[in-house]
């Protein structure tokens, strides 16, 4: 059978998404349908949204949902309806990449995540006259009720957990964590900066109190979110008031940086940052950049130190366990995502989604109707 649900759909560029009666598709065999309890907004749905990541239309956006198992396809034996499970992003399975169990580098990333549909093109949403409505974005469209996700990215969760909360883990939280503890692979007593401390970059400061790192400089442009990265673990706040990176790296005493994180997709803020790092000093670049961008390398400066600037997506995780580990410090008070939320009704999603870029709130997540 089908299901009647309600989503919200993006149609037009300057039109807003509106929330509607769709239809989703009953599980595919290596398919689960899920009822979404809640759902975090992202920044990338933004950049979607806008334009900036061609995604077609009318399409349902939303990719950090979490919920209770509806049904399962003929093939999965290892999830059961009311099971509950938080929903990632979607990978192939079979490529190098995945092989590695680096799902996050799989070679099928883009259209399985971006191209608003399943591998064979087919969408899983019917408006309620009978047209498709691009479905599977980030393998999920949990801007919805319900969501029909590939059995690779649901991850089962225990049920003691605020099911409707741990959305986000799927890929902000996991983005900056993950970035910290799996790409940089942080050191106890090395310093880090963070540069923009919405959702993702307070993940990773989380994260480098987690790895022991002695220096956690956060920067930020809001004042909120600098007061919270120093709550959760940056032993550095600093307002960004124009200043060079390097200058303010240099003010607080710290020659030079081991680790530098940047969230902001901010191109000079980058080059500043790079300038900054120390012998041997990485940087992870996470945030998404305007198409095209183009980063300025001193290539002395990055040669002469063995320096490494390198992409990282979604933490370098592979989320059915880094999700387990996440909340694993959750559990044991280390990784408090949920300070980070404000919930609203899933009516209210327009408000959620100005209060997310307007700095308002750290991270928005949606609550669905039962
Ligand atoms: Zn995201
Ligand atoms: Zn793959």
């Amino acid at each position: 059978m089908n299901y009647p649900a309600q989503a919200a759909v993006l149609r037009g560029q300057s039109v807003p998404m509106s929330i509607e009666p769709v239809i989703i598709a009953k599980p595919r065999f290596d398919e689960v349908l899920v009822k979404i309890a809640g759902v975090g907004v992202c920044h990338t749905d933004m950049v979607m949204r806008d334009g900036l990541l061609p995604i077609p239309r009318p399409v349902v956006l939303g990719h950090e949902g979490a919920g209770r198992v509806l049904a399962v396809g003929s093939a999965i034996d290892d999830l059961a309806p009311g099971d509950h499970v938080a929903l990632s992003f979607s990978s192939c399975g079979q490529c190098p990449s995945c092989d590695l169990r680096e799902p996050a580098y799989c070679h099928s990333w883009v259209p399985l995540n971006f191209f608003g549909a399943r591998a064979d093109g087919s969408t899983a949403i019917t408006a309620a006259g009978g047209e498709p409505v691009h479905s599977h974005v980030f393998g999920q469209s949990s801007f919805a009720t319900h969501a029909v996700v590939h059995r690779r990215n649901a991850v089962k969760v225990d049920r003691d957990l605020p099911i409707e909360l741990l959305g986000p883990l799927g890929c902000g939280i996991m983005t900056g964590a993950g970035a910290v503890l799996n790409a940089l692979k942080v050191r106890p007593g090395s310093s880090i900066a963070v540069i923009g401390v919405g959702a993702v970059g307070l993940a990773a400061v989380m994260a480098a109190r987690i790895a022991g790192a002695s220096a956690i400089v956060a920067i930020d442009r809001h004042p909120s979110r600098i007061a919270l990265a120093r709550e959760l673990g940056a032993t550095h706040a600093v307002a960004a008031d124009g200043r060079d990176i390097a200058e303010i790296i240099a003010s607080l005493g710290i020659a030079g940086l081991d680790y530098a994180l940047d969230t902001t997709g901010v191109v000079p803020l980058v080059e500043q940052t790079i300038s900054a790092l120390a012998p041997r000093g990485e940087m992870a670049l996470v945030a998404a950049f305007a198409p095209g961008a183009k980063v300025g390398l001193d290539a002395t400066h990055v040669m002469s130190g063995g320096r490494v600037i390198r992409g990282v997506v979604e933490g370098s995780a592979d989320p059915q366990t880094f999700i387990p580990q996440l909340l694993a410090y959750h559990r044991a008070g280390k990784l408090p995502f949920d300070r980070l939320i404000k919930t609203y009704p899933f009516e209210d999603i327009l408000t959620a989604i100005a209060d997310g870029e307007e700095g308002r709130v750290v991270k928005p997540v949606l609550l669905m109707p039962d």
